[in-house]
C-alpha cells in the first residue's frame, strides 16, 4: 500500500508541476506580457490544462484510488493519507466527467475574453466583448451539463468553489443577511456622508507600495516565498508553497486602492504560505474553498486593515510617508474616511456594508443567465436595473457597471460570486473565535503586532490546506456552523459606534 500510495503522490506531483507552470503563464500575462504574446499564450496556457487533465484523469490514478480504498478505510478519516485519498478522488471523479478537449477549450477561450476584456473595458464597449461573453455563458452551461441530476444549473459550478453549497442554501443565507443590511445601510445612508477628501490627494505611487509592503511583512507576509507586482485586477496566485505572488493596482489619486488590495491579497497569500509544508505538490495544499479563502483576504483587509486599533500604531507611520498630505488631518477624521459607508458603482470600492449588496446583484444575475431567463444582450440594462433597484445608483456607461468585474471575462459565469459574502460571514465568524480564545490579540494590533492572530488562523484554518471541508472546518475552528450572527454583531457595533445609532 505504501508503494501505491507512493505512486499516486509522484503523479499527483506530475499534476501539480504543469497545473503550477500554467499559473505562471497566467500571473505573467496579467503582468508583464505584452499583448502581442496574447494569442501564443492562449494557446500555451490551453495546452498546459488540457495535458494536466489528462494525465489527472487518466486510468492509472483511477486504479490506483481503487486499490487504496481500503487502506483509506482503514485509517482515521482524519489522517493526512485518509485525507489526501478521499480528496483526490473527490476531484478525480469530478475531473473524470469533462473531456480534456473541452478543458483546453475553455482555458483558451477565457485567455482571448481576457484580453478583450481589458481594451473593452477602458472603451467601454460591451459589444466588443458581447459575442465572447455569449459563448462563455454557453461554455460555463455546458459544463455544468456534465454533471447530471442537479438542482439548479448553478449547483454544479458553486460545487467546485465552495464544495457542499447550492444556489438554493446561499440563496437562504443571501436573504438572511439582506434583511439585516438594508435597515443597517439605511439609518447610515440617512445620515451625512463621511469626508474622504484626505485620501483623494496626490501620493506618489513608489510611497504607497513601500507602505503597503511594510505593514504586510508585519502581518507575516513572506517576501522569502513571494513577491508583489502591479495588474488590471489584483490576485493572488501560487506556483508552489515556496512562491505565493500577490499583485495590486496602484492609483496616485486615491490612497485605498493599493493599500487595502494590498492588505486583502496578502491575506489570501498568508492562508497559502500558511499550508503545511509536507502537503507540497498534492491535492491538500491549497485554500479548501473559495469562501473560507476569501473570509481570510477580508480578515486582514478589514477585521485588522480597517480597525480603529490597527490605525492607532500606523497612522503615524502613515503621516511620515506622507507627511504633506495627511500632517494635518487627524487620525480619527481618517478612520471615519476609510470607513465611509456610502452606496457606490464599484464593488472592489465599496464599504462594508454595502459590498454585499454587490455581490447579490451579480449572483442574481448569474442564476438569471444560467437559468436562460436573461439573454446576455439584456445584460447592462439588467445591471443598471438592478443597481438603480437596489442601490438608487445608475452607472453613466458599462465600464462602470457590467465590464467592471474580470470574472465573466475571466471564463466565469456562475460559481464564484458567492464566495465574497461567504467570506464576509465567515471573517467575523473565525475573528470572534480567534479572539475570545486569544483575548490578546486586540492589543497586539494596536501595537502592531499579529502573532496571536495569526498563530490561531495558522493552527485553526491555514495549516490543514484542503483536509477539511469548508463546513468542517467551520466547526471545528468555531463549534458551529456558519451563521451570519457574528458578522452583523460585527457591523452593528463597528458602524453603530461611527455612525451613532
Ligand atoms: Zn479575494
Amino acid at each position: 500500500m505504501e508503494a501505491k500510495l507512493r505512486e499516486l503522490k509522484t503523479l499527483l506531483a506530475e499534476v501539480n508541476d504543469l497545473e503550477s507552470a500554467g499559473a505562471v503563464l497566467q500571473w505573467d500575462q496579467e503582468t508583464y506580457m505584452p499583448t502581442g504574446g496574447a494569442p501564443a499564450r492562449g494557446r500555451q496556457m490551453a495546452t498546459l490544462a488540457r495535458l494536466a487533465h489528462e494525465k489527472f484523469t487518466s486510468p492509472i490514478i483511477g486504479k490506483l484510488l481503487d486499490q487504496l480504498r481500503r487502506h483509506e478505510e482503514s485509517l482515521p478519516a482524519d489522517s493526512d493519507d485518509a485525507s489526501l485519498i478521499r480528496v483526490t478522488r473527490r476531484d478525480y471523479e469530478r475531473a473524470v466527467k469533462v473531456p480534456a478537449e473541452f478543458v483546453g477549450k475553455l482555458s483558451e477561450h477565457t485567455a482571448a475574453t481576457y484580453q478583450a476584456w481589458t481594451q473593452a473595458r477602458p472603451a467601454n464597449d460591451f459589444a466588443a466583448v458581447r459575442p465572447l461573453l455569449e459563448q462563455t455563458l454557453d461554455l460555463r452551461r455546458q459544463l455544468a451539463d456534465f454533471f447530471p441530476g442537479y438542482e439548479h444549473i448553478a449547483d454544479p459550478l458553486i460545487d467546485y468553489a465552495d464544495f457542499g453549497m447550492t444556489a438554493q442554501t446561499i440563496r437562504q443565507v443571501f436573504g438572511e443577511l439582506r434583511q439585516e443590511l438594508v435597515p443597517l445601510v439605511q439609518s447610515i445612508t440617512a445620515q451625512p456622508v463621511a469626508d474622504d477628501a484626505c485620501l483623494r490627494q496626490h501620493f506618489p505611487e513608489q510611497e504607497q507600495l513601500a507602505f503597503g509592503a511594510t505593514v504586510i511583512k508585519r502581518f507575516g507576509y513572506d517576501f522569502e516565498r513571494g513577491r508583489q507586482d502591479k495588474t488590471h485586477h489584483p490576485f493572488m496566485t501560487k506556483f508552489s508553497l515556496g512562491d505565493v505572488r500577490i499583485t495590486t493596482r496602484c492609483r496616485e489619486d486615491d490612497l485605498g486602492e493599493a493599500l487595502f488590495s494590498t492588505l486583502h491579497e496578502a491575506g489570501h497569500a498568508l492562508y497559502e504560505q500558511g499550508i503545511r509544508a509536507d502537503f507540497e505538490a498534492t491535492p491538500l495544499a491549497g485554500g479548501t474553498s473559495s469562501g473560507v479563502h476569501e473570509s481570510q483576504s477580508r480578515t486582514w483587509e478589514n477585521l485588522v486593515g480597517r480597525s480603529r486599533g490597527f490605525w492607532e500604531f500606523f497612522y503615524p507611520k502613515l503621516q511620515v510617508a506622507f507627511p504633506e498630505q495627511l500632517q494635518r488631518v487627524s487620525l480619527d477624521s481618517f478612520y471615519r474616511a476609510i470607513n465611509r459607508v456610502q452606496r457606490s458603482l464599484i464593488r472592489t470600492d465599496a464599504d462594508e456594508v454595502t459590498y454585499n449588496l454587490h455581490v447579490m446583484i451579480r449572483f442574481d444575475l448569474e442564476l438569471q443567465l444560467l437559468e436562460g431567463q436573461l439573454a446576455v444582450k439584456d445584460l447592462p440594462a439588467a445591471w443598471h436595473a438592478r443597481y438603480q433597484s437596489d442601490l438608487g445608483l445608475c452607472a453613466p456607461d458599462d465600464r462602470d457597471g457590467v465590464l467592471q468585474d474580470v470574472h465573466w471575462y475571466g471564463g466565469v459565469i456562475g460559481g464564484n460570486f458567492q464566495c465574497y459574502t461567504l467570506g464576509n460571514i465567515l471573517s467575523a465568524q473565525f475573528y470572534e473565535s480567534a479572539t475570545n480564545a486569544r483575548p490578546e490579540i486586540e492589543a497586539e494590533i494596536s501595537a502592531g503586532k499579529f502573532e496571536a492572530l495569526h498563530d490561531w488562523l495558522k493552527e485553526n484554518i491555514y495549516q490543514h490546506g484542503r483536509k477539511f471541508t469548508a463546513a468542517e472546518l467551520v466547526q471545528q475552528a468555531t463549534g458551529q456552523a456558519m451563521t451570519i450572527a457574528p458578522y452583523v454583531r460585527y457591523l452593528r457595533r463597528k458602524y453603530g459606534e461611527l455612525y451613532r445609532f
